[in-house]
């Protein structure tokens, strides 16, 4: 007997891509199928990103790039951006952030819904870049948490989907207690976010 018979088959795109979530470790035989909810929870929440672009500057024509045909992120089956920070769970930042902007950047990642995740795209929104001024934020991690950092000026597409993959395996194994833990409310304490 073909052991493959009832394994979940690939979708193949036009390009011949093959996309097919990894389903989560677990007991199958004929029939059934078990795992624990924390990992199920895991794998939709991984494979349902829905960024939120706060792009102000030449990281976001990047951005623009990654979005369009040729690295084309919606093979990961997350291209739905949201500009509504109530629904969304990933807040790109890609660009300068000057001070004045800082108190906008804030209030739209408390707007966010837990569970959320914040990726740094690029030398301005990861350190102020080479804009070392009196005017431009040195980091967006003054005013909110970061997940995930990339580096660059501009970062490559290839170096962006690199770190969607680690906000993705991020939320893959992401305890569900995390969001209600001492350790988490720390961290927003220290932000003064309630
Ligand atoms: S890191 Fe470079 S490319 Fe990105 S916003 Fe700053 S100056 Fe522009």
């Amino acid at each position: 007997m073909d052991a493959n018979k009832n394994k979940p088959q690939p979708i193949v795109t036009k390009g011949g891509v093959t996309i097919v979530p990894e389903g989560p470790p677990g007991y199958e035989g004929q029939g059934f199928f078990a795992t624990s909810a924390e990992k199920v929870i895991g794998m939709a929440r991984l494979n349902s990103l829905w960024p939120l672009p706060f792009a102000t500057s030449c990281c976001g024509i990047e951005f623009m790039s990654l979005m369009s045909s040729h690295y084309d992120l919606g093979r990961f089956g997350m291209e739905r951006l949201s500009f509504s920070p109530r629904q969304s769970d990933l807040l790109m930042v890609m660009g300068t952030i000057a001070k004045k902007m800082a108190p906008v950047l804030r209030e739209v990642y408390m707007q966010m819904a837990e569970p959320k995740w914040v990726l740094s795209m690029g030398a301005c929104a990861s350190s102020g870049g080479v804009f070392d001024s009196y005017s431009v934020l040195q980091g967006i991690d003054r005013v909110i948490p970061v997940d995930v950092y990339i580096p660059g000026c501009p970062p490559r597409p290839e170096q962006v989907i690199n770190g969607i993959l680690k906000i993705q395996e991020l939320a893959r194994n992401e305890s569900l207690r995390r969001r209600y833990s001492k350790e988490y409310e720390d961290l927003l304490t220290k932000y003064k976010i309630d």
